[in-house]
């Protein structure tokens, strides 16, 4: 077989055999990934791309760490397997690693994704408040726009109506509010936030004693990088306390120096009851989530009879080879300064594609903390009308055609599908950095 005939060998067998995830039915426009280094993939055919989104906003130390796979490798051959229901070495440092990281206060359960890291939360928030005898606290409230994952009580929590209307109903008890939009809908009283007040009215609306936790991004990604008011974080944390309910804050894109601190809530004042938190954890190089919660919600769970364990089982959550190489993946972090580099070079990203689109017609706002960054589209600057979603894709395919992968979020059904993002791998050199810059620069001029 010579080799272009293997090529299209590869992509027919793509078409035929692969269904692929977040996107509509058109096989011809997938990109077969056969390598990557550094902030670069490489497709079946040849072609280079700056990864700008760091896959699915993962990959925070980049590609082809060799030291990842070696850690991995090591544990896979000293112990591949055992379960978490019992214990093993990376597991327990891992957790302790974790708990250095948040500050000393939480226990730590392990699964595979986001989604389940989430699950796992909602099911401790209702076991817990069951426990210490609150049976009618099983309410949880989120916010419209905000995505917290794939499986039946993650996707009820979600705020995506796009995503979800094919599968309802879906589970009861998840009540949404409107998430803040400091661009469309700044807050004029900075310490009268109204999309906290919303909460807290919700939540009386609803009867206190109903409320089991609230859940949250710090900043929402997947919905178009929306960034909240500075105060907001900890004005929803006071409301949860007036109401006695949990906050539970979603770090799964967010976490492990995307916004510049270790994690999102870190830029906020806040301590959440509980943390969960997936991709950046391994850069996404083997699959691990984990949830961590608070001591005295796990100290609850204590009690003589059998029944009053969290029975909650995970067979692959927490995999020794896994663990072994989050272990390494935040050794990185640590070695090579990566939270510090996020904050310091996302606000020169920021900055510079402020300063350069500022006369582009259609550049409404440029947003972002750290190396998460969202450019908003508008047809008019003054309306704030999204920009059609015809020449929000022409961009992209326009940056990818010039090699760079960058990505579109927002809310399709209300027609903010307008939002450009960029997640690059924390290390990024500066060269790839003004290379993405030039690339995205040049294609919004173009429009
Ligand atoms: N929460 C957030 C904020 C996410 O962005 C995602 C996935 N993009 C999830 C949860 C779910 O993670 P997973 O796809 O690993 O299940």
């Amino acid at each position: 077989m010579t080799g272009i005939e293997a090529e299209v060998d590869i992509a027919t067998k793509d078409k035929d055999y692969v269904w692929h995830s977040m996107k509509p039915y058109n096989p011809d426009a997938t990109m077969i990934a056969e390598k990557a280094e550094g902030s670069w993939v490489t497709d079946h055919t040849g072609k280079r791309y700056l990864d700008a989104m760091s896959g699915l906003w993962c990959v925070n130390v980049g590609y082809g760490r060799t030291e990842l796979a070696e850690a991995a490798y090591e544990q896979l051959k000293t112990m591949a397997y055992f379960p978490l229901s019992q214990s093993h070495r990376p597991g327990i440092l891992l957790a302790e690693k974790l708990n250095e990281m948040l500050g000393e206060e939480y226990v730590i359960f392990f699964s595979n994704s986001g989604s389940e890291a989430n699950e796992t939360a909602f099911k401790i928030v209702r076991q817990y408040h069951q426990q210490k005898g609150d049976h009618h606290r099983y309410k949880f409230i989120s916010r419209y726009r905000a995505y917290h994952g794939n499986s039946m009580g993650a996707l009820s929590a979600t705020g995506q109506a796009e995503r979800k209307y094919k599968y309802e109903p879906l589970a009861p008890g998840f009540i949404k509010v409107a998430p803040p939009d400091e661009y469309r809908e700044p807050e004029e009283n900075p310490l009268k936030l109204k999309s906290v007040e919303e909460i807290d009215r919700v939540m009386t609306w609803e009867m206190s004693e109903t409320i089991a936790a609230v859940i949250m991004e710090p900043i929402i990604t997947g919905g178009g990088v929306i960034m909240p008011h500075e105060n907001y974080l900890s004005g929803v944390q006071e409301v949860c306390q007036k109401h006695g309910a949990l906050l539970i804050v979603d770090e799964v894109i967010c976490g492990f120096g995307r916004t510049g601190e270790a994690f999102g809530f870190m830029n906020y004042g806040v301590k959440p009851d509980i943390i969960t938190m997936a991709k950046g954890i391994t850069s996404a190089y083997l699959p691990l989530s984990a949830t961590a919660v608070k001591k005295e919600i796990y100290d609850a769970f204590k009690g003589t009879e059998s029944y009053d364990y969290f029975r909650h089982v995970n067979t692959f959550g927490g995999n020794p080879a896994a663990c072994a190489l989050a272990l390494k993946n935040l050794e990185i972090m640590e070695k090579e300064k990566l939270f510090e580099r996020s904050k310091m070079k996302g606000s020169f990203l920021k900055e510079t594609l402020a300063n350069l689109l500022k006369e582009n017609a259609y550049v409404g706002d440029v947003r972002g903390k750290g190396l998460l960054i969202g450019i908003e589209l508008v047809k008019d600057k003054e309306t704030k009308e999204p920009l059609a979603v015809e020449l929000v894709n022409q961009v992209i395919a326009g940056c990818k055609a010039s090699g760079v992968i960058i990505g579109k979020n927002g809310a399709t059904v209300a027609g903010y599908n307008n939002v450009l993002t960029l997640a690059p791998p924390l290390n990024i050199t500066d060269e790839d950095l003004q290379f993405s810059i030039e690339t995205i620069t040049n294609e919004l001029n173009k429009l």
